[in-house]
């Protein structure tokens, strides 16, 4: 492959596999927290870390970053064990928890404290935050720091054994209260948490190791070489060297890349979790989510995240990724492989009083002008069907090519029809269309010599199945409404779209869909990509999502 299309990530492994690092060994990992689902950019962290294991012959583990029994459940493990495999990745041997080495992480410990690298502090958290100064200021040295080696693993013993209560002591590295690093301003190593059991370790353990004592310890025990993270991590990484020098173990590396921001869309866990605890969304995979789960039961592929995920590549600079791009991914995708056929969704009677009344004609219509090995499939043709409501306009301007009284359009793959007639309800609501059909202008055969703009997609009245439909848009109405709920000084759910779901509920479907089954996925003729919804589909009732609609409908 040629050097330009390298990323800074492969530049670095290359250089390392030249000069025989590690003996030209790449190991990654991909670190979730089972605290909450997956979303679109975990997908790019995984894309990444799985995709550089195998370009370079390496390996990459999956291993659940599991530190903070509060508000972690082993039901995200299933989840994310679900996603990454349906993303169709292979974890390296068996899942690795980082609650598998509390016991050697705690022991590392004890090595620090005897080296003199790390103390018991005794103070309140707001004390320890007041005393650690600020960017311009030195923090300041209180007198737990300079507690004797033999104390601080007394204390360390009884905070481990559970003598002591929740947040009354904590353990820190010793390392420089002036550091211009705030991280470096003695960073908490443990915590005591004794009110919830840790989802493996059950009431085993009542101190945790923070983020940051555990994630380059657990790196160093797997020999992870390269440890790719997000560049918020980068003023951890002088920390993250501290320690595995300090304690003289594998020299474990980490490299940041900017993570992935989507527009209209929130990526932080905590804030999905809120969306789902608060019913504003009907759970993790609700298809308006920016979650994978989410996303599969929307109907997108797992070429199509991946292919996504490529062409937002890595980079070193933050930049925020329009949610087009993403749609742009799962269109041509499906384009290319999913079958076309006709529904409409808001019906609207048309009646053909010159087709015979117990007539029906079966057309043949192909699958797919993309692929002809989908073959063809038989649509009935009689004398009421249904079209679009908003395919007929009573006063159309000139440039409406579709239906209004005294035009002519074609029905697709069957013949040229005219509005003659238009009938109302008391209300003045237009309920049906009279219309008359030239025989010679079937698709095909068509001696008409009519030339028709308009063409539209249609359903046989008496053969049409009947279905749900879900409508999907934007599940925020502004393009970062994280950033923008804090200039505005407002909740994050200030900019939620009330829009973002529309349910149709008298939708008419052509007969040849009535066989579908949950996951199936096709094109609607000029309105979208649909799939049949896995969750709320029964034996009795067909509910389809949209994907993504045919055009891009917010594209200026
Ligand atoms: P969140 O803030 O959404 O809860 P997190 O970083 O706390 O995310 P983790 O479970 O710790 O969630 O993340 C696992 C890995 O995924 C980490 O290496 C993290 O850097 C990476 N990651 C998380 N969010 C993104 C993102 N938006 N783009 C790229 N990588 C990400
Ligand atoms: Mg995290
Ligand atoms: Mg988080």
């Amino acid at each position: 492959e040629p050097k330009e299309s390298l990323n800074f990530i492969e530049i670095k492994i290359e250089e390392d596999i030249a000069n025989n690092k590690h003996g030209g060994k790449v190991q990654t990992r991909f670190p979730p927290e089972p605290n909450g689902f997956l979303h679109i950019g975990h997908a790019k962290s995984i894309v990444v870390n799985f995709g550089i294991a195998q370009k370079y012959q390496g390996a990459c583990n999956l291993r659940f970053d599991d530190t903070n029994p509060l508000t972690e459940d082993t039901k995200y493990v299933e989840a994310i064990k679900k996603d990454i495999e349906w993303l169709g990745y292979k974890w390296n041997g068996s899942v690795c928890y980082t609650s598998d080495y509390f016991d050697q992480l705690y022991e590392f410990a004890i090595k620090l404290i005897k080296a003199g690298l790390a103390y018991v502090d005794d103070s309140d958290a707001e004390t320890i935050a007041k005393e650690k100064g600020t960017p311009t200021q030195p923090g300041v040295e209180n007198e737990y720091r300079s507690r004797s080696i033999a104390e601080n693993l007394q204390l360390f013993e009884e905070m481990r054994q559970g003598n002591h209560p929740n947040g009354s002591k904590v353990l820190r590295a010793k390392i420089d209260m002036a550091s211009p690093n705030m991280h470096l301003r003695d960073p908490y190593l443990y915590r005591i948490i004794t009110d919830k059991p840790h989802h493996r370790t059950g009431d085993k353990w009542k101190i945790y190791p923070t983020y940051d004592f555990a994630h380059g310890q657990s790196d160093a025990i797997e020999e992870v070489t390269h440890s790719l993270c997000t560049l918020e991590f980068e003023v951890h990484r002088p920390l993250y060297e501290w320690l595995i020098e300090k304690l003289g173990i594998f020299p474990s590396k980490q490299t940041e890349f900017a993570r992935l921001n989507l527009s209209y869309t929130m990526m932080s866990k905590r804030n999905l979790r809120q969306l789902v605890n608060e019913q504003v969304v009907d759970g993790w995979d609700d298809p308006r989510m920016p979650t994978i789960s989410a996303l599969r039961r929307r109907g997108y592929t797992s070429s199509s995240i991946r292919n996504f995920a490529e062409k937002v590549g890595v980079a070193r600079r933050e930049n925020l990724i329009d949610v087009s791009l993403l749609e742009h991914s799962i269109r041509e995708d499906l384009n290319k492989t999913v079958p076309r056929v006709m529904a409409v969704l808001k019906p609207l009677k048309v009646v053909i009083t010159n087709y015979p009344e117990d007539k029906t004609e079966t057309l043949v219509l192909e699958n797919s002008p993309e692929d002809e090995s989908l073959g063809k499939r038989e649509v009935p043709f009689g004398r009421e069907l249904y079209i679009e409501q908003d395919d007929f306009m009573e006063d159309a301007p000139k440039k409406f090519f579709r239906l209004a009284p005294e035009r002519e359009v074609r029905l697709k793959g069957a013949y040229i029809i005219k509005c003659e007639e238009v009938i109302k309800d008391d209300t003045g609501k237009v309920i049906e269309l009279r219309c008359t059909y030239d025989e010679n202008s079937k698709s095909g055969e068509d001696t008409s010599g009519k030339k028709v703009k308009g063409v539209l997609h249609w359903v046989s009245a008496s053969h049409a199945i009947d279905a749900e439909v879900r409508l999907y848009d934007r599940l925020f109405n502004v393009e970062q409404p994280g950033s923008q709920a804090k200039k505005e000084g407002k909740e994050f759910t200030a900019f939620l779209n009330p829009d973002s779901l529309e349910i149709l509920q008298n939708c008419k479907l052509e007969p040849s869909l009535k066989s579908s089954k949950p996951g199936d996925q096709m094109q609607f003729q000029r309105l979208g990509y649909f799939c049949v919804d896995t969750q709320f589909t029964t034996n009795d009732k067909l509910v389809f999502n949209r994907t993504v609609s045919l055009k891009d409908g917010w594209a200026k």
